[in-house]
């Protein structure tokens, strides 16, 4: 009779022999995938074959057929259906391990996640393509002192850097034509500029799984606590001659909001659907400030003008959602990114003014020191 030989049905059998792993750290871990193109596939595939527990995925695409050629975890009826990427990723995802849990968010993450999530989080991995996500990333990052690791991939080539508070900053080490390009965007009041450009960039499921494998191996230190193991440099890939360059890119300015103390939280027991009367009740009843000022990440708006027809239009929506309304091109004319107790709109909700669930607020007590509280905390 033919013997048969056990085998348990645990995913991370094999990975107790490993001297480094422990299995109660990744259990325990939550990470943040911040884009879900070639490098954010190959990322949220190897944290779910290494078991990490809890997955937040971050992305406000959909899926077209060039997509395909560099993205293991989507297919061609998800191309069909322009599927969004975050939905078909968790899709996939419970079937190769039901055990890991996953968060999808369908947002730009400059505007539609709320900020606990960076504070929520051991470890952000950007998988994005543009400067200005990058930026913002580093900023709530440090401000949390959560580490982050950033990868980027072009042709058969790509880079890996791995950023903590005190250690590396991004915004730190950008150059001069860098800053420029960035405060170009930031000031343009343009809504259409706000759109990223889905530029296809050149680059091959090669260069993705090379970079993004590192990206994770260095997250699995950071879950893990080996801080001295941790990439220090950048290490730049070149694919072609298979080079591995190290460059220093831990220049500091004293100006960065990097330097910043670490925030204290408040708690509050609100949601993002509690009207702003409340929220001001909220802040005077357990903070004892009786005239906060609140202020808003996103701009709210209250007037624009559309520049094709020229015409004069009354709106009351938050920046990031006009181009949502409007198709043609729009230039803002009233807008406000502080609100005090007698803000108009004071008995529309916070989500209606563009403060997301798990958010963060802003706000200016009464002894004048700028607060932060968060809306309904998860944990
Ligand atoms: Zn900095």
């Amino acid at each position: 009779m033919q013997s048969i030989k056990y085998i348990a049905k645990e995913w991370d059998y094999s990975f107790k022999s490993m001297n480094w792993w422990n299995r109660e750290k990744v259990k325990n871990a939550k990470v943040m995938v911040v884009g879900c193109g070639a490098l954010g596939n190959e990322v949220i595939k190897n944290l779910v074959f290494m078991n990490i527990a809890h997955i937040v995925i971050v992305d406000f695409d959909e899926i077209e057929y060039s997509n395909l050629s560099r993205s293991i975890l989507f297919d061609q009826t998800n191309a069909k259906n322009a599927k969004r990427k975050v939905d078909a990723v968790k899709e996939k995802i419970t079937h190769i391990n039901d055990s890991v849990h996953i968060e999808a968010i369908y947002a730009d993450i400059r505007f539609g996640v709320g900020l606990s999530l960076f504070n929520d989080v051991d470890v952000i991995i950007s998988c994005v393509d543009n400067r200005l996500a990058r930026l913002f990333i580093n900023k709530y990052a440090f401000m949390f002192s959560t580490p982050w690791i950033d990868g980027a991939i072009e042709n058969i080539s790509g880079k890996v850097k791995v950023y903590q508070k005190g250690e590396s900053c991004y915004e730190c080490n950008l150059s001069e034509t860098e800053r420029q390009d960035i405060q170009a965007k930031l000031s343009c009041a343009d809504v259409e500029a706000e759109v990223h450009l889905h530029g296809s960039i050149p680059t091959t499921s090669i260069a993705a799984s090379i970079i993004g494998a590192i990206q994770v191996q260095e997250a699995l230190k950071i879950i893990h606590g080996y801080q001295d193991k941790l990439m220090s440099t950048s290490l730049y890939y070149e694919g072609l001659h298979n080079l591995y360059l190290n460059y220093d890119e831990n220049n500091k300015n004293m100006d960065c909001h990097c330097n910043c103390k670490d925030i204290t939280v408040q708690t509050s027991g609100l949601s993002n659907q509690a009207l702003l009367i409340d929220l001001f009740s909220e802040i005077d009843t357990t903070y004892e400030h009786s005239n906060p000022i609140i202020l808003l990440r996103n701009p709210f708006v209250t007037k624009v003008q559309l520049v094709e027809v020229n015409k004069t239009v009354n709106v009351s929506l938050p920046k990031y959602r006009l181009k949502n309304h409007f198709e043609e091109t729009v230039v803002l004319l009233d807008h406000t990114d502080k609100i005090d107790r007698q803000f108009a709109h004071r008995h529309y909700s916070l989500e209606q003014l563009g403060i997301n669930d798990c958010d963060i607020i802003k706000y200016i007590g009464d002894d004048g020191r700028i607060k932060f509280l968060n809306l309904n905390p998860k944990s």
